[in-house]
């Protein structure tokens, strides 16, 4: 076994493990369908590496020479696909189809093109630049361009000019008389052996996409109230903090809420008519917090908003609208009367915030003691 076969049994192993591992991702991912895509690409592009040693090894080596080529160029298309449906970008079936259809064809005619020309090495790799360079385009123009998006970007831009690196090293160093000599040629085993770090930097890039993704998923379920479809404490606070690290200056407005007497609906009524009550409780508090307010369930039937540059007065309204909107929420049987008590603080800064917590606790204590459904407020010291 030569460098270039042994390269061409490394690319092998290489793509068809991480084939097995987009499939195996595929089942917890959210992108099932994209992940299935890069897999399956990853597995057609494997083959190539079984084609080309065809090609070395047997009489016939021109359908395996069709095969290698074919089996790269789907390969590829299949990872656009699969990156494409990653970023929610969709492509009619067609054009790849055609696109591969006229590639095959092109590559049909050129196979008997005197090898080593740059008419032939061009016309050879152009299809798989195409492809790369397009997917790379699409991931560029992204509108939401995180660092591993545009890194992957990058990367396949760089993939896809390799083809032409090659294009014009095939010509100096020579690919070979015939396909049958590619193997055995220095070209052979500096492009595999390009390919072969390519394609482990382009299937840890999309790994690592796809972990991420699931990372950030399970995050959002750790932090996320079922019942509510708020935030939980953990969710709250994590927005609170990334809230006040962006405005550590204020005037903010914390406001904290409990339903009144939620004990006896739960007696009166049964629990799942607590749960309702929650559950709508919690759409109102969703559907009517300003965009950039963090909504969080602390607790029971504890509730907790944080309005950022809001001054008292201002969260007062909030609060008197939500107090109005929980004595018609919506889904519940006549005779339910929900209410709640708010207890409103503003502070000057991040550093307040725990001072702030403790004033609306009181606040909302004091509304309780009033008698309930009502919002009383305590003021900032500073
Ligand atoms: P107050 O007006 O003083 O707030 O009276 P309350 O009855 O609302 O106060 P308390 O805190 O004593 O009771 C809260 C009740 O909320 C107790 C608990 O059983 C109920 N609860 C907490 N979480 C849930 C839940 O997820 N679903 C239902 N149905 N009830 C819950
Ligand atoms: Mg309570
Ligand atoms: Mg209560």
């Amino acid at each position: 076994m030569n460098g270039a076969s042994f390269f061409l049994g490394v690319n092998f192993i290489v793509a068809a493990s991480f084939s097995a591992v987009f499939v195996v991702v595929a089942t917890r991912s959210r992108s099932r369908k994209a992940a299935l895509w890069i897999g399956g690409g990853f597995g057609v592009a494997s083959l190539s590496a079984i084609c080309e040693l065809l090609v070395a090894y047997t009489s016939v080596p021109k359908p395996w020479a069709l095969g290698a080529f074919a089996t790269v160029l789907i390969g590829m298309v299949m990872l656009g696909v699969g990156i494409g449906k990653l970023h929610e970008k969709r492509i009619s079936p067609w054009i790849p189809v055609t696109f591969v259809g006229a590639s095959l064809v092109l590559s049909y005619f050129i196979y008997d093109l005197p090898r080593g020309t740059f008419i032939h090495t061009f016309l050879y790799q152009t299809p798989f630049a195409i492809v790369i360079l397009t997917t790379a385009a699409a991931v560029l123009s992204l509108r939401k361009r995180s660092w591993i998006v545009r890194f992957l970007g990058a990367l396949l831009f760089l993939t896809g000019m390799h083809f032409y690196a090659k294009a014009v090293l095939a010509v100096f160093a020579g690919s070979g008389a015939t396909a049958r000599d590619y193997v055995h040629t220095n070209y052979a085993i500096i492009s595999q052996s390009l390919t072969a770090v390519l394609v482990v930097a382009v299937g840890l890039t999309l790994l690592a996409t796809l972990t991420l993704e699931m990372m950030a998923d399970q995050r959002n379920v750790s932090e996320t109230d079922a019942l509510s479809s708020l935030a939980n404490r953990r969710g709250f606070d994590r927005m609170v903090q990334s809230i006040l690290a962006s405005w550590p200056d204020g005037p903010h407005a914390i406001i904290f809420c409990d339903l009144d007497h939620f004990k006896a609906i739960n007696d009166t009524y049964g629990h799942h008519i607590g749960d309702l009550v929650i559950r709508e409780f919690g759409q109102q508090l969703r559907g009517r917090s300003p965009t950039g307010a963090a909504a969080g369930r602390i607790g029971g039937e504890e509730f907790a908003v944080l309005l950022p540059n809001t001054g008292l007065d201002a969260a007062v309204q909030f609060a008197q609208t939500l107090r109005s909107a929980t004595m018609r929420l919506a889904n519940l049987p006549d005779t339910v009367n929900v209410t709640a008590s708010f207890g409103v603080a503003t502070f000057a800064s991040a550093g307040e915030l725990t001072e702030a917590y403790r004033k609306a606790d009181m606040a909302l204590y004091n509304a309780k003691n009033a008698g309930r459904n009502r919002v009383k407020i305590m003021q900032a010291t500073s």
